[in-house]
């Protein structure tokens, strides 16, 4: 970690202050279990501070200590602009770009308070005056696991200790994505010592689908759809197929990473339609050398990590299948 980013922060967490923490929107189990986590130590450490979501986070991360604790924007605004407004400092965590909190943005922006970044994702913008990028990391918990251990290495508790566990399994794919070291399995193990209960949070992550989940998962694999002549495949699910199932949020978490289970497949896509918000969000897992960041840039507006990434479409499920497969032919070169 970058010595004038910790003296920077040591320098503005010395007197009490009034903190806003802040995941992306539509946040996961990092952004949560690592906003979470920072809330937990900053408050431990004598200071006022909140999480606010954009908005809602899926069923299964509704048990992390402190979430309780979350205002979700979307439900009550003017509690949060009250937050924003006052607050000294406003912490942005596991995202690089103010537009991922959407609702929120204008008004984080014109916030008076210092902003700061933790984060892990590819081309960061610079709006930030304090700045902890660092792209390699395998989550923004394992950033934010460093960052404690060199302020205050006692000050892990069993509440920080489980929701950074959390947020390392989900953005590691349970510690098998090559971005996992074996930092990350130290890191782990002093949690695990600090109180993370591994096994109960896998369970609590994994094994507490909705009916509703399972069975959009074997209508999606039903479907999923090869490129011909490429290692590309993808998946979809319209607004019409999610009523049918009672979707609720969360249930397609991960659907993507199936794709990539298929022998010689390199490139896996998942379409999503959201008729509510006028958009279908897409998500990219890529194996290797294909860079699904650039992809998402190019054609969906849209980024995040080298194997990971998302976007979205404002035209048709038809058209953006279309413009999906004619995006994948124009990259053939790059999968021989
Ligand atoms: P997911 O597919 O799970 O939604 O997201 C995969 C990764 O890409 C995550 O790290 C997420 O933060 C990032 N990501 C997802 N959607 C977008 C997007 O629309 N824009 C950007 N810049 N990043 C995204
Ligand atoms: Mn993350």
């Amino acid at each position: 970690m970058e010595k004038k980013f910790l003296e920077g922060l040591n320098q503005l967490l010395q007197a009490p202050k009034k903190i806003v923490v802040l995941p992306h929107r539509n946040p996961d189990g990092d952004a949560l279990g690592s906003t979470l986590a920072w809330m937990h130590f900053l408050q431990a450490k004598g200071h006022q501070a909140v999480v606010i979501s954009p908005n809602e986070y899926p069923y299964f991360l509704d048990w992390l200590p402190g979430q309780g604790q979350i205002i979700k924007f979307n439900q009550k605004t003017e509690l949060a602009l009250q937050h924003i407004e006052a607050a000294d400092l406003i912490f942005t965590l596991d995202f690089n770009d103010l537009s991922r909190v959407e609702e929120m943005e204008a008004e984080v922006k014109a916030a008076s308070a210092v902003k700061i970044m933790i984060d892990h994702h590819e081309n960061p913008s610079d709006y930030a005056t304090l700045m902890y990028s660092k792209p390699g990391m395998s989550s923004t918990c394992e950033m934010v696991y460093d960052l404690i251990a060199a302020l205050d290495a006692t000050a892990f508790n069993p509440e920080i200790a489980n929701c950074l566990y959390t947020g390392i399994m989900t953005d590691t794919g349970s510690f098998r994505f090559p971005s996992t070291t074996s930092a990350t399995h130290k890191a782990i193990a002093a949690l695990i010592d600090a109180g993370a209960k591994g096994s109960d949070i896998h369970q609590q992550i994994y094994d507490t689908a909705h009916f509703s989940r399972i069975q959009l998962l074997g209508l999606t694999l039903s479907k999923i759809h090869k490129i011909e002549g490429t290692p590309v495949v993808y998946m979809y699910l319209t607004q019409e197929e999610l009523n049918r199932f009672n979707y609720q949020k969360g249930d397609t978490e991960g659907f993507v990473n199936y794709g990539l289970n298929l022998e010689g497949i390199v490139f896996s896509a998942i379409m999503i339609e959201n008729q509510r918000e006028g958009k279908i969000k897409m998500s990219f897992r890529s194996q290797g050398a294909f860079s699904v960041n650039e992809f998402a840039k190019t054609y969906f507006s849209g980024g995040g990590h080298h194997n990971a990434a998302g976007g979205m479409s404002l035209t048709s499920m038809e058209d953006t299948i279309k413009r999906f497969e004619q995006a994948v032919l124009e990259n053939k070169a790059k999968f021989e």
